[in-house]
């Protein structure tokens, strides 16, 4: 009869790396026995001279051979299932941020799947599909191309919304998580929520940091953009105040209908975010403060929230803005004027979006600069034949 060593075994196989990866004991699975104990039960094996049918090598009376091929196989892939299975901490039903957000905005393969996992563990190809399905520690099973995340990977990466919220409101990462999940499924319900009230109640006691000051006598811009074909006349004063109550659609600080005030500090920053086509014009006010505003300034709190917001223009709701229109909303409703923001287009740029202004009390319109075409560079046209 055929004698096979444990170690000729595993050099068959390709799994001694497996094993020392993992650090499995494989002495302790059962299908094996010492060729010492097989010789007592087996009176009719020669003690002399056995070799390995797969290694060809002499096997000594305290090696282990195999007596039950399969049944070592299946504990040894067992084991190693439930250790990899133990370094599985999210997958994408459990993972509420990184892997959809990777998944739609950056490179999915950025992600590490379950086969990456089996593969940098010196799985042997053959047995990875024999290993089949690993278990996350929601208890969810995850199969080889799924995405996953290891133990604090996902400490490593926090959304920027969610950094925002730890930092500024010193909520911590699980709230902040789970705050965000409740405001894509209950946008209106936000101060149900412990951590709605909590925010709530800090901007209100204005103890936070980013409370700041817009000068009286400060000077900022807005555009308004028309086809010069369509209409010759610049805008006048009135027409470039904001729009009325139920007009606008969803904006980064304002949910749909609200009308607030869009600004930025200067007339480059107008242009580029306006994003002029051919045939288009702007016409730009300048608008001067009259008095000293209190807003909330998130360029001050370190980290840029939104940088990575752009608006897709074809959802009439945009759950990235989520976030930002309930903070706009805590802020109006106590008292400020307004919150100023980095410029996703420019750097150095900034806007302020302003609320509860009463227009030329609080501030006016006091020059505009009609009919401006795109920066010279990107200028096509002459914009002095369009009159
Ligand atoms: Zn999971």
């Amino acid at each position: 009869m055929e004698i096979i060593s444990l170690s000729g075994f595993l050099s068959k196989y390709e799994l001694n790396n497996m094993i020392s990866d993992l650090d499995i004991d494989e002495t302790n699975l059962s299908g094996i026995t010492t060729l010492q104990e097989y010789i007592d039960d087996e009176q009719s094996v020669n003690k002399e001279g056995v070799f390995c049918a797969y290694s060809e090598k002499e096997i000594f009376e305290y090696e282990y051979i195999l007596i039950e091929e399969n049944e070592f196989l299946n504990e040894l892939l067992h084991e190693v299932k439930c250790l990899l299975s133990a370094l599985i901490k999210n997958c994408s039903s459990c993972d509420l941020e990184k892997i959809p957000y990777t998944q739609q905005y950056d490179d999915p393969f950025n992600l590490n799947t379950v086969y990456d996992l089996l593969s940098s563990h010196s799985v042997p190809q053959i047995f990875i599909s024999r290993i089949g399905s690993l278990k996350c520690s929601c208890g969810n099973d995850v199969y080889q191309d799924d995405p996953y995340l290891e133990e604090g990977e996902l400490d490593d990466w926090i959304g920027e919304e969610i950094n925002f919220i730890i930092d500024t409101f010193g909520i911590d990462l699980d709230a902040a998580v789970e705050f965000i999940e409740f405001l894509k499924m209950n946008p209106m319900m936000a101060l149900y929520h412990p951590i709605g009230i909590l925010i709530s109640d800090k901007i209100q006691s204005r103890e936070i940091i980013g409370v700041d000051i817009i000068k009286k006598n400060s000077t900022f811009y807005r555009g308004r953009k028309r086809k010069f074909h369509e209409r010759r006349v610049p805008f006048i004063k009135e027409e470039l105040w904001n729009p009325e109550v139920g007009l606008p659609s969803q904006g980064r600080y304002n949910p749909p209908g609200v009308s607030n005030l869009y600004l930025a500090n200067n007339i480059e920053v107008v242009k580029q975010e306006i994003n002029l086509g051919i045939n288009e014009l702007v016409d730009i006010a300048e608008f001067h403060i009259n008095k000293d505003l209190l807003v909330f300034n998130t360029t001050v709190t370190d980290i840029d929230i939104f940088a990575n917001m752009q608006k897709q223009d074809d959802l009439s709701f945009n759950p990235e803005y989520i976030f930002t229109n309930f903070l706009a909303q805590c802020l109006a409703y106590h008292g400020y004027h307004g919150v100023i923001y980095e410029s996703v287009k420019i750097n150095q740029g900034m806007n302020v979006c302003l609320f509860n202004v009463e227009p030329i009390k609080d501030l006016d319109i006091h020059y505009i600069q009609e009919s401006v075409g795109k920066s010279e560079s990107e200028s096509n046209y002459d914009r002095t034949s369009v009159f």
